[in-house]
């Protein structure tokens, strides 16, 4: 029997899984991106594009493909997918489950204040003048414009455009995975004070935390959104055996 596998990705981890899942001939494994990213990186199954049109829109996906297990392994803060991934799941009556990476959690040394996004970081800014490394994605930095006062670098995979109507800011463009001599040197080099950004987990992004640590810089870290109950993979390897029991249970006609 071939298991029609959906991925919602959007992740390293969502690649990582097709990757391991592609060879596999009881498998018939599709990635569905949101189609965000103008180059994305090469993906090692068949992909398809673009929102769904919502949780119908994503139910009647998995009914018209015949999809007969579903893995939303979107990014912890792509909150609206997750919902719409769990309806969506209920809705059609596909089996679902997640892979989220686990939150980083602070070590000692570290200045992290949490909060509840751009609004509560602009407000936890304050009024004088910082250096803030924006740790964030393109479409979540525009709040920042009410907190001209500061200077902001920032980081992104596509060219911000329009650039932040702010009098200084700088734009750099990278794709993770980052070092930490990268980053200690990019904090030093532009003399950042504070650091704005997601607890995204994972090791690609981690590495401006550890040099945030060594360098004794503020950390204003977005609470991760809620999300619904679904059975949780927090790395690709269990994930790889939940799908496994899964399908197993599926073939026994559980
Ligand atoms: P979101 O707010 O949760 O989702 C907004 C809408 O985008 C969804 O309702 C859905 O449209 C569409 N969408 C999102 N992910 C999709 C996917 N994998 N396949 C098809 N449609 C998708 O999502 P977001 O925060 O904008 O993130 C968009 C994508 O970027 C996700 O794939 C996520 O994994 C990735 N990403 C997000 C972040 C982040 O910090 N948010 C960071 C890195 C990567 P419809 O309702 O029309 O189906």
């Amino acid at each position: 029997m071939t298991h029609r596998i959906l991925i919602l990705g959007g992740t390293t981890e969502a690649r990582q899984l097709a990757g391991k899942l592609a060879p596999r001939r009881d498998l018939d494994v599709t990635l569905s991106l949101a189609g965000r990213t103008q180059d994305p990186v090469a993906q090692p199954v068949p992909v398809r594009t673009g929102g769904f049109g919502g949780a119908e829109g994503l139910a009647a996906y998995l009914r018209d493909q015949e999809i007969t297990l579903l893995v939303d392994a979107t990014h912890p803060y792509a909150a609206r997918i997750s919902a719409n991934a769990a309806l969506a799941a209920r809705q059609s009556g596909v089996p679902a489950l997640r892979l989220h990476r686990p939150a980083w959690e602070p070590s000692p040394g570290d200045r992290w204040q949490m909060v509840d996004g751009a609004e509560d970081a602009v407000r936890a800014l304050g009024a004088a003048a910082r250096r803030i490394f924006l740790a964030l994605g393109r479409q979540e930095i525009a709040p920042f414009e009410t907190a001209p006062a500061h200077f902001f670098l920032i980081r992104s995979v596509d060219p911000v455009a329009p650039p932040l109507a702010v009098p200084d800011a700088a734009y750099i463009l990278g794709r993770g995975p980052f070092g930490e001599a990268e980053e200690l040197d990019l904090l030093e080099r532009w003399r950042i004070d504070t650091i704005v950004c997601k607890n995204s987990g994972g090791t690609a992004t981690y590495a401006k935390l550890a040099a945030a640590r060594r360098l004794g810089i503020d950390v204003l870290m977005f609470r991760r959104p809620d999300t619904p109950d679904m059975p949780s993979a927090g790395s690709v390897e269990e994930a790889l055996a939940m799908i496994d029991h899964r399908l197993t249970s599926t073939n026994r006609g559980e």
